[in-house]
């Protein structure tokens, strides 16, 4: 299908759910968790607008761990993340001053040194997405030492301009009071599928970078790809870890929420408004997740 016209289409989509959303009974306290990767300054503009104008106030992740502990919530809150330390993640820094967004950005320390994050690595111009996205899937579930051959193999014939946030400019964002940087492992690997000596070095050697690079503590973490395990929330409360983020789409209720795996909504870079609207409040993905259950 033409990327044009699937566009259109799932924005229509949005739109409809939207209107679905309107006979589901709505609760007025509540919390939204919500991630970007690499939007562009229009989608980031347009949900954040959104949310704006709803009254919600954009809170950052010290004072969410404040209303988590004391369960005390007065207000509409929206928790804004963003995953991996896109470069472009710097068009969006007017925005969010703004609209006063509290935004924390989940960084990749390999990508900050290297230039580029794994995945940008995988396919050919040629290649469809959904090709593109089953070789990403296959190379997701090898362990650490062959996705490591597989990677250096598809790196070594493959340049590609910087795509991640320089050191420089990680640090120039760490003066920003409305940013916060935070953990997204070294290498961006699936956690699951590599072993628990590699997982402790991920949640601790990107901690200790980014802590050296920022001058900061580094408290919270986000599993790459949302994947994580059990024994994972332990390793990463053992790393030092207070708060850690899935992407479970779920709504967050205070009495019942794990702090080692708290849901978030994604953003498509590429959502249409009403598209963005209606994963804003997981009603999206609430469908999505019927159907395929019924499939
Ligand atoms: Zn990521």
């Amino acid at each position: 299908m033409n990327k044009t016209y699937k566009h259109y289409i799932k924005n229509f989509l949005g739109l409809i759910l939207l209107l679905v959303k309107i006979f589901i009974p709505y609760r007025k306290r509540q919390i939204l968790s919500i991630y970007f990767h690499n939007p562009s300054p229009i989608v980031f503009e347009r949900v954040i607008r959104y949310l704006t104008k709803k009254g919600y106030k954009f809170t950052p992740l010290n004072q969410f761990e404040e209303v988590i502990r004391t369960k005390k919530l007065d207000q509409k809150i929206a928790v804004i993340t963003i995953d991996d330390g896109f470069r472009n993640n710097l068009n969006l820094l007017d925005i969010i001053k703004k609209y006063n967004v509290y935004t924390t950005i989940f960084v990749t320390t390999s990508a900050i040194e290297e230039g580029n994050f794994w995945f940008e690595f995988v396919g050919d111009k040629g290649q469809s997405k959904e090709t593109i996205t089953r070789e990403k899937i296959r190379l997701k579930k090898l362990d650490e030492n062959s996705f490591a051959i597989e990677i250096n193999n598809l790196k070594a014939k493959t340049h590609l301009f910087r795509t991640a946030l320089t050191e420089q400019e990680l640090i120039e964002l760490t003066t920003n009071p409305l940013i916060a940087i935070e953990s997204h492992t070294v290498t961006h690997p699936s956690m699951p599928y590599i072993s628990e000596n590699a997982q402790r070095k991920e949640l601790l050697n990107s901690k200790i970078i980014l802590e050296k690079l920022t001058n900061k503590e580094v408290n919270y973490f986000a599993y790459p790809m949302g994947d994580y395990t059990e024994r994972l929330k332990i390793l990463a409360k053992e790393s030092g870890y207070r708060l850690c983020f899935s992407c479970e789409t779920i709504p967050i209720e205070l009495n019942k929420l794990d702090v080692f795996s708290i849901p978030r909504r994604c953003v498509n870079d590429d959502a249409g408004y009403y598209e963005a609207l209606s994963k804003v409040y997981g009603i999206w993905d609430y469908v999505k997740n019927k159907i395929s259950k019924s499939e």
